[in-house]
C-alpha cells in the first residue's frame, strides 16, 4: 500500500492537488469516443496531480515517485483518444500545463517546453513568418509534448508527412526514472524512442521541432457529386507538388451537410466533400484542377464576411478527429477506426472496401504523405453495432492489406501504430527500470513473451 502522506510531505513545496474532481478531470481523456474503452477505463483514476514548473521540479518528483514505487503517467492537454494519459495503475498524473516556455526561435525550427499550446507556438513564431510544420487538429487546445508522445499527424502532414517522418521532430530532451533521475538529449532517428510512446519511456521536457514558412491559409470545401470522383480529384491534387496545401481531406455525403452544422447554408446535403487548407497564391491553381474534375467551390473563406468567417469554425476544426467529433454530435452511438490504404493501388483499395462495406461505414480520409508518397490514412465514422462486429470489420481491412490502427484499445502493441522491438524494450529498460512510467500501456514490457511480430505495416517503425 503506498503511503501518500509521505510522498506529498516530500513534494512539500510544490504544486499537487488530491482533491477528487481534479483527480477525476485530470485522469481522462477522449477516450469515450470508443464505447469499448468508455466502459474500461471510465473508473480509472489518479491518486494524486502534481504540476511541475521546471525540469529541476520533475528530477524531484520523478525521485520521489521511483523510491515510494509510485506509478506516473504524464498529461499534457488530455485531448488524446486512446486512454493514452489514463493512469490505469492510479499514482500520480504528471501535468505539463504549467511547463509552457519557448526557449530559441531559429530559421527553420523552434526549442519548446512540451506544455505549450501549438497554436501559442506558432503565435510566437508569427514575427519570424513561420509556423509549425504539422499539428493535430486540436492545435488550439493540445501541447506539443502530447502531440510528440501520443499523437501521428494531422494539419500539414499532406506536405511533411507525420511524426514518424524524420526530421519533424529534430530533438527531444527527457528526463528518466530512476532513483537520481538523469537527463538524456536525443537527436536523429534517437527521438522515435520517444515519439507516440505514450511517455512510457521518460517524460520529455524539452523539444526541437521544425518549423516552415506561415500563410494565412485560405479554407476551402469543393463538393462533388460522386464520391469515388471526389477521392481522385483530392488524389491528383495531393500530387500536384506546386500547388501549397496544409490540409487535404475528403468526407462522404450526408455527413458535412449534417455534420459540419454551421456550414449547412453552403453545402448541399448530398455532397461529398474535399476539406482544404491552401496558399493565397495557389488558389487559382487550386480552382483550375477543381473544375477540370467537375468539382464545385462550395465555399471559401476569403469570400464571406467577417461576421460570418467569426460565426465558422475554420477547416481545420472540420478536419481528422473532428470530423469523428462532428459525427458523434449527430449520433452518439456511432464511432470510427483509423486505416491506412498504404500508396500505390490505394484508389483500388478505397472503391473496394466501399462496396463491401455499404453504409455500415462514413468514408472520411485524410491525404498524407507517406515514404515520400502520396497515400490515405481513413478515420471513417462507423455504425456501431457489437464488438464482434467491429473487429470482424477491422479483419476485412486488413485481409484487403490495409492496417487499421485500432482506436479501441489503449496499448502501444494493440492500437498497432507503434512497433515495440526489443530496441524499444532495452530503451525503456534504461529509461523505467521498474516501469513506473505509464504502466499498463506496453503489453511488451509486461509480458516479456510476447510475439513481436505483426503480419501489417508500423507507422513508427526504426526499420
Ligand atoms: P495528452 O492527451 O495529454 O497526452 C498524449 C500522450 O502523451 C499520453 O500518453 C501522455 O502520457 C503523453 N505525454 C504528454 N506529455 C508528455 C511529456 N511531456 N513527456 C512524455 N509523455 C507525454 N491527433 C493527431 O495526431 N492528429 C490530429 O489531427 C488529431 N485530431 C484530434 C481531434 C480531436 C477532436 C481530438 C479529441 C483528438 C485529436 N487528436 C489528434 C488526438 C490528440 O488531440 C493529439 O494527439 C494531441 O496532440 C495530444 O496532445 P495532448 O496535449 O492533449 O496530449
Amino acid at each position: 500500500m503506498t503511503d501518500f502522506t509521505a510522498l506529498k510531505a516530500e513534494l512539500e513545496g510544490l504544486d499537487f492537488d488530491d482533491t477528487p474532481v481534479v483527480l477525476k478531470q485530470k485522469s481522462r481523456d477522449f477516450f469515450w469516443y470508443s464505447p469499448i474503452l468508455k466502459r474500461h477505463l471510465d473508473q480509472a483514476s489518479a491518486d494524486l496531480v502534481v504540476k511541475p514548473r521546471s525540469e529541476q521540479e520533475i528530477i524531484r518528483i520523478l525521485a520521489a515517485c521511483y523510491r515510494h514505487e509510485v506509478p506516473v503517467t504524464v498529461r499534457g492537454a488530455g485531448t488524446g483518444n486512446y486512454g493514452q494519459a489514463v493512469p490505469l495503475a492510479g499514482g500520480v498524473v504528471l501535468d505539463m500545463s504549467a511547463m509552457t516556455g519557448i526557449t530559441a526561435i531559429r530559421p527553420g525550427s523552434v526549442h519548446v517546453e512540451p506544455g505549450a499550446l501549438m497554436a501559442d507556438i506558432d503565435e510566437a513564431l508569427r514575427p519570424s513568418g513561420q509556423e509549425l510544420r504539422i499539428v493535430s487538429s486540436t492545435v488550439k487546445t493540445a501541447t506539443v509534448g502530447g502531440f510528440v508522445a501520443g499523437g501521428i499527424g494531422g494539419l500539414g502532414t499532406v506536405r511533411w508527412g507525420g511524426l514518424r517522418d524524420l526530421g519533424n521532430v529534430i530533438g527531444a530532451r527527457i528526463v528518466t526514472m530512476e532513483a537520481e533521475p538523469q537527463i538524456i538529449e536525443l537527436h536523429g532517428a534517437q527521438v522515435l524512442d520517444i515519439v507516440h510512446a505514450y511517455g512510457t519511456t521518460g517524460v520529455i521536457t524539452r523539444l526541437e521541432m521544425a518549423v516552415t514558412a506561415a500563410y494565412d491559409w485560405v479554407d476551402v470545401l469543393i463538393g462533388f457529386d460522386s464520391l469515388m470522383t471526389t477521392v481522385r480529384f483530392a488524389d491528383h491534387l495531393a500530387t500536384m507538388d506546386g500547388i501549397l496545401l496544409k490540409e487535404l481531406g475528403v468526407v462522404a455525403a450526408p455527413l458535412p451537410y449534417e455534420g459540419f452544422l454551421r456550414y449547412q447554408h453552403w453545402i448541399p446535403r448530398d455532397m461529398n466533400v474535399a476539406t482544404i487548407m491552401v496558399a493565397p497564391h495557389a488558389l487559382a491553381a487550386l480552382e483550375s484542377v477543381a473544375s477540370n474534375a467537375g468539382g464545385a467551390v462550395l465555399f471559401r473563406s476569403d469570400t464571406v464576411g467577417e461576421n460570418d468567417r467569426a460565426e465558422l469554425p475554420p477547416v481545420a476544426e472540420l478536419v481528422w478527429n473532428h470530423t469523428t467529433l462532428r459525427a458523434l454530435r449527430t449520433d452518439p452511438s456511432l464511432t470510427y477506426l483509423q486505416v491506412l490504404y498504404p500508396p500505390g493501388d490505394h484508389l483500388k483499395k478505397i472503391e473496394t472496401l466501399l462496396g463491401v462495406f455499404g453504409d455500415e461505414l462514413l468514408t472520411h480520409l485524410e491525404f498524407v504523405r507517406f515514404d515520400g508518397r502520396v497515400a490515405v490514412y481513413g478515420i471513417p465514422v462507423v455504425r456501431y453495432t457489437t464488438e464482434e462486429r467491429l473487429d470482424e470489420i477491422i479483419a476485412i481491412f486488413e485481409e484487403h492489406g490495409c492496417p487499421v490502427f485500432n482506436p479501441h484499445r489503449c496499448t502501444l502493441e494493440e492500437g498497432g501504430m507503434k512497433e515495440i522491438d526489443r530496441d524499444q524494450l532495452a530503451f525503456k529498460q534504461r529509461t523505467d527500470p521498474k516501469g513506473l512510467l505509464n504502466p499498463g500501456k506496453m503489453i511488451g514490457w509486461d509480458e516479456p513473451d510476447y510475439d513481436f511480430s505483426r503480419p501489417s505495416m508500423y507507422l513508427f517503425s526504426k526499420s
